[in-house]
């Protein structure tokens, strides 16, 4: 069986980055992943990925799978199902084949939580955003309805204050799981409201939202709340099945990681939205992708276990 310097998985900002940067050292490595693009593939619009003009998010996925092609990187569509380690070597497990590396840069991303109320797919990406940093200009001059009560929550009220004319935080219960200091700050905004014990029942409009249905969570009572923007910041769920009892997570389910990218597991690496990182961006993914890379192209060199020059 092949043995890969490394295999990457995940095909979304930090893999592809992690991918040109091995491909540069000539390492023997491929990517396995079902998609290329990650995350990026669902966004409308990227405006802050640095030399990158077009601005779609589906525009910049197909510049990953050019650059991927020029640097002869090989992707295999799969889904990674365990990884088990065999002395130095690591088997990776996939719903099609069995493949084998000297190690692993783990880049499998997150997903945002959503609501799954009428209305919500539908205007995603257009009055329904999951990521306050990315889409905040949106909010220009409009009104921004926040679901959520945790630290991401409260950030995205506090940065949409800059933008929107008014900005409505709606939370199911009546206690916030955000720090004090940050929801005192909060509290002070002049075009801040905080609406606790509420929930969205739907979202509407025709072409674009126009109100939302609330209900009160503990009376069951209705309303309509007219607002432009809706951004849903209610977590993150990390796709971590297949590193279980490899690597260290953090409370919150994310792969701690050292400044090298380097998990707890000597061989493995993580990068982007996988990891302990405070911000899921798109640039900060790839930087990171890039550090994985060669902390792992170091380690292998390190432990004197690269191959031939792979070209
Ligand atoms: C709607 C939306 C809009 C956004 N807008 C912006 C923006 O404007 N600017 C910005 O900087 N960021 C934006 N982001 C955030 C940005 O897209 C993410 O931070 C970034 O994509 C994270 O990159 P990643 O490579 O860590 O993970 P992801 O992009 O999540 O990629 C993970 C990859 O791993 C693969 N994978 C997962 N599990 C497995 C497995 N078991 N086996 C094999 N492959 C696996 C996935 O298929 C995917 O290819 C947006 C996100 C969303 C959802």
């Amino acid at each position: 069986m092949e043995i890969y310097d490394v295999l990457i998985i995940g095909g979304g900002p930090a893999g592809v980055s992690a991918a040109i940067y091995a491909r540069r050292k000539l390492l023997n490595i491929a990517i396995i992943s079902k998609d290329i693009g990650g995350q990026v593939l669902l966004a409308g619009y990227i405006e802050n990925f640095p030399g990158y003009e077009n601005r779609t998010g589906s525009g910049l996925a197909d510049i990953f799978e050019r650059q991927l092609n020029e640097f002869g990187v090989k992707v295999l569509t799969d889904q990674v199902v365990k990884i088990e380690k065999k002395g130095d070597l690591f088997k990776v497990i996939c719903e099609e084949v069995e493949l084998q590396a000297k190690a692993v840069i783990a880049t499998g991303g997150s997903t945002h939580k959503r609501l799954q109320v009428p209305g919500e797919d539908e205007f995603f990406g257009h009055g329904v955003s999951c990521c306050a940093t990315c889409d905040a200009p949106i909010a220009r001059n409009k009104i921004a309805v926040v679901v959520g009560g945790g630290n991401a929550a409260f950030q995205s009220v506090e940065l949409l204050s800059r933008f929107a004319t008014k900005v409505i935080l709606i939370h199911r219960r009546d206690n916030f799981r955000a720090d004090g200091i940050l929801i005192e700050r909060i509290k002070k905004l002049p075009n801040v409201e905080l609406m606790p014990n509420t929930m969205i029942k739907e979202i509407k409009g025709t072409n674009k939202v126009e109100n939302v249905i609330l209900s009160n969570s503990l009376t069951g009572e209705e309303c309509v709340l007219q607002c432009q923007k809706v951004f849903v910041e209610v977590g993150r769920e990390i796709r971590l099945d297949y590193l279980k009892g490899l690597v260290k997570t953090n409370e919150l389910g994310q792969v701690t990681v050292d400044k090298n990218q380097r998990t707890s597991c000597e061989g493995i690496f993580a990068a982007g939205d996988i990891t302990d990182l405070i911000y899921g961006q798109a640039i900060i993914a790839a930087g990171d992708g890039a550090v994985a890379a060669l902390a792992a192209y170091d380690f292998l060199a390190q432990k004197g276990l690269l191959s031939d020059v792979y070209r």
